[in-house]
């Protein structure tokens, strides 16, 4: 079976054509036809011989994911049921807004964790998404979008975010060779400052993470305290509060440039009150940090209630004025079609 040519590197596309006795900048080429102008079917480059294309198809093919159902919030977010070579689906959203355009990106079909308040964490972890159907999410969304040959201030997908199905930290290696490639100056060239990889928590790859990519991390953090973060991200019991502010410090001395994002979901009554502000703080207040309030969305079975604006708003004050720290609400986006944070599921 033919490869998926978004399985490769450039150095192994490279090694690729020097093997077939033809010159390095063929590789060139073919990245130039496949992250800038995304080409989707390789009988269409016109610059690179007939007899060379046939031995690149010989070996690789560009794969595409298929769609099985799209939806559209009264928001304008999309969100994509996407079917994988071997019929499995992920979900991929997309969200608009003035002045970007995020896509919110898997990393498994379905996932081993299972945090209380997160849809994905009802399903079965079926296996690890490989480098060509992460970067195929962004491709296909490009796809849709019409997002290829942009002038640079007319890009509309500015932004990624690994928040979708999955614990990205569970694929890392996959997930870290294609921040490569998406980051590539001579391909899809998404800049640094505009990719988030969110984990809940896995430290020793957050040690190996500072050492290997400079995209921002963010923390699903949602509970102050132990007893509370065990129900919520239940991998807290693994690797407790406390043994998970040790590994960021290490990351914030390597990455003293970067801003960690803490996500923190607002659940009625369990995590919302001012003790759990106050203690937030605490934690919180020796990094170079943002909170992000995140109302709950619920879906179908769910037994959280969210916050009210109202607590949610005083949560925020408390931590701005006593903290003096940043701290922000998520809007929801596309809660109406269960494309919002936590609600992603497949089947
Ligand atoms: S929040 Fe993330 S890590 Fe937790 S169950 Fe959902 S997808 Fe998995």
């Amino acid at each position: 079976m033919k490869e998926s040519i978004y399985n490769s590197s450039f150095e192994e596309l490279k090694s690729f054509f020097i093997d077939l006795n033809e010159k390095a900048f063929r590789a060139e080429q073919l990245w130039n036809w496949l992250y800038v102008k995304g080409v989707n079917e390789l009988e269409l480059i016109n610059n690179i011989s007939t007899t060379v294309i046939k031995k690149v198809a010989s070996k690789y093919h560009i794969s595409h994911l298929n769609v099985n159902k799209r939806v559209i919030s009264k928001d304008g977010t999309r969100k994509w049921l996407l079917k994988l070579e071997d019929g499995k689906e992920i979900e991929t959203v997309y969200i608009p807004d003035s002045n970007r355009g995020t896509i919110c990106v898997s990393s498994q079909v379905g996932c081993t964790l299972s945090c209380s308040f997160c849809h994905t964490g009802t399903m079965n972890y079926i296996r690890n998404l490989n480098m060509s159907e992460i970067l195929g999410q962004v491709i296909f969304v490009k796809n849709e979008l019409k997002d290829w040959n942009y002038k640079v201030e007319k890009k509309k997908l500015t932004n990624i975010v690994f928040m979708g199905m999955g614990e990205p930290f569970f694929n890392y290696d996959n997930v870290i060779k294609a921040i490569n490639i998406l980051t590539d100056e001579k391909g899809l060239a998404f800049s640094k400052r505009k990719i988030t990889l969110s984990t809940s928590g896995v430290v020793p790859k957050i040690l190996d993470f500072k050492e290997d990519s400079d995209v921002n991390l963010a923390i699903s953090l949602h509970a102050a305290f132990d007893e509370v973060r065990d129900i919520l991200v239940p991998l807290n019991r693994k690797w407790p509060i406390q043994v998970l502010l040790k590994a960021l410090k290490e990351y914030s001395k390597k990455r003293s440039n970067k801003r960690i994002t803490f996500e923190y979901i607002m659940l009625d009554g369990i995590n919302d009150s001012i003790k759990d502000a106050q203690e937030l703080i605490k934690l919180i207040k020796p990094f170079r940090a943002k909170i992000n309030l995140i109302p709950f969305n619920s879906w179908p079975g769910s037994n959280y209630k969210a916050s009210s604006m109202h607590q949610i708003q005083i949560f925020k004050k408390f931590i701005l004025e006593k903290g003096k720290l940043v701290a922000t609400v998520r809007l929801p986006r596309g809660d109406d079609v269960l494309a919002a944070c936590g609600q992603l599921k497949s089947f």
